[in-house]
């Protein structure tokens, strides 16, 4: 910025530049309830210094990949949820059974159709909830499945790189679908151990099941209070909130988020105890 230019216009930046600090304060200070900062371990891959990073993967070398993508998840949920919720389990888990966390992967494939007016509906742009068909705000971040697919081999190769033996990857139901598709072939081609939630393992499965609906809102709930503003949401039951998809999200509770959250932590114990991975 030239020293000539108007005060008030440097007043408004200085004053952005130290909202933006307090952002990022408060961001950290409201980290998913489930986890206490100030005590926990440290499992995210881009926060450990390297003899933490060797430690760590000597001691169970499993990578976890959080999928997601940033998408309309009701007027009452945050735009990037899905990674939200897949990278809060998965810190649980790198705490309690080891590992490392990936960083999120916020782009993520979806179904996609022309609108008919040289724009394109994605994902839960044209769901039965929503009314009329039309692009819902926010919703970003969309790649065409194949893209998907080259970025996760690309991760794949540099985390048996790395040294990685195994990795479980989950969040955003097209990315996870897609792992899933994939994953007996990628297991061969990478010689890595893969894990996700399989047709097999969806049967108990209980984290991301619906589309902002009471799974996601009660996870969001026990994750990211902070984040969700049921008050947003139609107050009468007569009105069925746009883009949204299961049982009702105002029926949803920290509790029950937490109970989902558990269910599904110990079902990725059972998964790597089988494996032999514990
Ligand atoms: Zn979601």
């Amino acid at each position: 910025m030239r020293e000539t230019e108007d005060p008030s216009r440097r007043d408004f930046l200085a004053a952005g530049l130290a909202g933006a600090s307090a952002g990022i304060l408060s961001g950290r200070q409201s980290a998913p309830a489930a986890e206490n900062t100030a005590t926990a371990v440290k499992v995210r891959y881009d926060e450990l210094l390297p003899h933490e990073f060797r430690k760590r993967l000597t001691e169970r070398p499993i990578a976890y990949l959080p999928l997601g993508t940033l998408e309309w998840h009701g007027e009452h949920l945050p735009l990037g949820s899905d990674a939200m919720q897949s990278e809060g389990l998965m810190v649980a888990c790198a705490r309690r059974f080891g590992g490392i966390v990936m960083p999120p992967i916020h782009l993520g494939p979806d179904r996609a159709r022309p609108a008919g007016d040289g724009k394109i509906l994605v994902g839960m742009d044209y769901a039965e909830t929503t009314t009329p068909p039309r692009q819902l705000d926010g919703s970003c971040y969309w790649v065409p499945a194949g893209f998907h697919l080259l970025m996760v081999d690309a991760i794949l190769a540099q985390l048996k790189r790395a040294g990685f033996r195994a990795v479980f990857a989950d969040g955003h139901g097209p990315s996870r679908s897609s792992w899933v598709e994939n994953l007996p072939e990628r297991q061969v081609r990478f010689g890595l151990k893969l894990f996700g939630v399989t047709r097999e393992v969806a049967k108990q499965w209980r984290s991301q099941m619906d589309h902002a609906a009471r799974n996601e809102t009660s996870l969001m709930m026990h994750l990211r209070p902070d984040l969700v503003d049921l008050s947003q949401l139609p107050s009468s039951r007569s009105t069925w909130p746009q883009g949204v998809g299961g049982a009702d999200p105002r029926d949803a509770t920290a509790a029950y988020g937490k109970e989902c959250f558990e269910a599904s932590v110990e079902l990725v114990r059972q998964m790597f105890a089988a494996a032999g991975l514990l």
